[in-house]
């Protein structure tokens, strides 16, 4: 079964999140811990977590992925920026625990100038500082298309800030195909190379997460500009050889497309067209 979903809206809870799933046919779905910009967060209503938990069980919905703020910065050089992160992320993962064994996805920063290595510290630091043994959450680096300072534009530095993490356990790999591609990672004409690469470099173990995403920028122009998928410099033929290469068997697929929700179902709903695997 390709286990596909897409962005969803936050703003009516957990239940009206998963209420849309189902209507479009998805078996997964993402949405922001609280205004991508930043900002409180809405408190989570007990009662609707729970409704939603046997409403996902009854509706083969799994997999929910939580994104954090863009703004987030785990790796800022203003302290109240950094704590601003910290404090979220903290705040969103006991929080997550109402929806248990989840994932939530994070850019891990930009190092606005501190440079690379010392931005792969604080983000370590970070996780270090919000990881909980106990938490049933897994926290996801997301793969980045190296756009001015941003840290994980590179598999290695994804692995480098991993390796610093003690409850590393806790820690995987969300891959976003915009994002990777526009990075210079080339999904379109080697997809084999690249996911190789990805598991000498990181190991195919951490990878969680798959956002799909078109792009409206050419291969490794830095951008991450988000494209429909099949419309952009990727292509559909690359997302039918993705969603059914057997070392991404059984992942959740995320898009993250400039699109409505009946326009997801639409792109849910061609995707499932080209998936080949009878499992
Ligand atoms: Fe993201
Ligand atoms: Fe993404
Ligand atoms: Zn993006």
């Amino acid at each position: 079964m390709l286990r596909i979903g897409c962005h969803l809206s936050a703003s009516g809870g957990f239940m009206a999140m998963g209420r849309a799933a189902a209507s479009i046919g998805a078996g997964c779905f993402q949405f922001f811990t609280r205004n991508p910009r930043g900002g409180a967060a809405k408190a989570v209503d007990p009662q609707d977590a729970a409704d939603f938990r046997a409403f996902a069980a009854q509706n083969d919905i799994c997999c929910l992925l939580a994104h954090a703020p863009y703004t987030l910065n785990a790796c800022a050089a203003d302290p109240k920026i950094l704590n601003f992160a910290r404090t979220t992320m903290a705040d969103d993962l006991q929080r997550m625990e109402y929806v248990p064994g989840s994932l939530y996805n994070f850019h891990p920063g930009s190092h606005v100038g501190q440079g690379t290595e010392a931005g792969i510290e604080l983000i370590a630091e970070t996780l270090n500082l919000v990881l909980r043994p106990e938490q049933s959450t897994t926290v996801l680096l997301e793969t980045m298309a190296g756009k001015g300072s941003e840290v994980g534009g590179r598999f290695e530095e994804l692995r480098a800030v991993i390796d610093r993490v003690e409850l590393d356990s806790h820690v995987g790999v969300c891959l976003d195909t915009c994002h990777v591609s526009d990075g210079g990672y080339d999904i379109v004409h080697d997809l084999d190379g690249v996911l190789e690469e990805f598991d000498r470099v990181v190991g195919l173990e951490r990878l969680r997460a798959i956002h799909v995403n078109d792009s409206k920028n050419p291969f490794g122009s830095h951008k991450d500009r988000h494209e429909l998928i099949g419309q952009g410099s990727i292509g559909l033929e690359a997302f039918e050889r993705l969603i059914n290469h057997p070392a991404l068997r059984g992942l959740p697929f995320y898009l993250e497309t400039p699109n409505d929700l009946a326009g997801y179902g639409q792109e849910i709903a061609l995707l499932r067209s080209l998936y080949h695997q009878a499992d």
